[in-house]
């Protein structure tokens, strides 16, 4: 898995719209961790065309970097772009900023974008969601760069920003909750949302899944006994299903030999917290079981 930040741009038709068709379309190629604001910015090399909309995303990928390049140009084509000219206007344009740490020059693909650091419509997105350049230096650029000015205000609340913040760093880990409090008491709790392997087909873009309904009835907490790689039967099974007693739901793979996981006594599966093939650690939880 690589972060790469992908550049949007749109200035035909419906923008704005353009632009959340894309962000939406991307989500098919990754887990997309983060999304910037949308920004209106002065067009940029080419001047007689509408403003932009720029945004941009971190996407969390398994596609190579060419492969990532090539499912782009199909997402654009998808959301009708049409070729102009470089730099004219478009339905919607999706560049590779950076993959990685990884520096690619081969014909049709420079990685990172040569010309990133010297676009405010890049960098103002890339601020939003990459804290490596929200200090960036932005003294040096070319009057020509024009305005870039967010549709959405930032938050100014120091504590929306913190749990902000706090979320981003969250996401960036295997837990499954965390809580930490401040000396005045004040407490931020976090739990993940309720996950179920890719393989199981019907989750969201993102892969998550709950069984929706809350739980009124006590939730067991099944964990792994011991340190592995943990793997779902298959069919793997889905949040909602009833369980019967002794159902085998995983085995944790250790030191080759096979460790089942069970549903002990019958019970709802309310959710799976681990993805097939994850390494476990001990007492790591995997599956919430309602017990009625
Ligand atoms: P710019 O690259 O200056 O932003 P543009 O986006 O208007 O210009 P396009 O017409 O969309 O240019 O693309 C021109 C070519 O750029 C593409 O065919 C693609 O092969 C190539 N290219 C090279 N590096 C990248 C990259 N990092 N991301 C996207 N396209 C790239
Ligand atoms: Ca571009
Ligand atoms: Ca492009």
């Amino acid at each position: 898995m690589t972060v790469a930040a992908i550049g949007i741009g749109s200035n035909q038709g419906d923008a704005v719209a353009n632009v959340n068709a894309a962000i939406g379309a991307l989500r098919r190629l990754g887990a997309l961790t983060s999304v910037s604001r949308l920004y209106r910015t002065q067009p940029w090399g080419v001047e007689g065309q509408p403003d932009f909309i720029n945004a941009a995303v971190l996407l969390e990928t398994q596609l190579a970097p060419r492969k990532l390049l090539e499912a782009l140009q199909s997402l654009e084509a998808e959301l009708g772009r049409r070729q102009t000219y470089r730099w004219g206007p478009r339905v919607i344009d999706l560049d590779i900023l950076y993959y990685g740490e990884e520096r690619i020059e081969e014909p049709g693909l420079i990685v990172p974008h040569p010309l990133m650091l010297e676009r405010q419509f890049v960098l103002a997105p890339l601020a939003d969601i990459d804290s490596r350049y929200r200090d960036f230096d932005r003294s040096g650029y070319d009057p020509q760069v024009g305005e870039c000015t967010p549709l959405m205000p930032e938050e100014s609340d120091d504590i929306t920003q913190r749990v902000r913040r706090f979320v981003d760093a969250f996401e960036q880990t295997d837990l499954i909750g965390l809580r930490i409090s401040d000396t005045n008491g004040d407490t931020i709790e976090l739990r993940r949302a309720r996950r179920v392997a890719p393989q199981g087909g019907q989750g969201d873009a993102n892969g998550i899944v709950s069984d929706g309904a809350r739980e009124d009835v006590p939730v067991d907490v099944i964990k792994a006994n011991l340190v592995g790689i943990a793997h779902l039967v298959k069919p793997v099974p889905a949040p909602g299903v009833q369980l019967d007693e002794g159902r085998e739901l995983a085995y944790v793979e250790a030191l080759g030999i096979r460790n089942p996981v069970l549903s002990r006594r019958a019970g709802r599966l309310v959710a799976v917290l681990i993805e097939d093939g994850a390494s476990v650690e001990y007492g790591q939880p995997l599956f919430e079981i309602a017990r009625p």
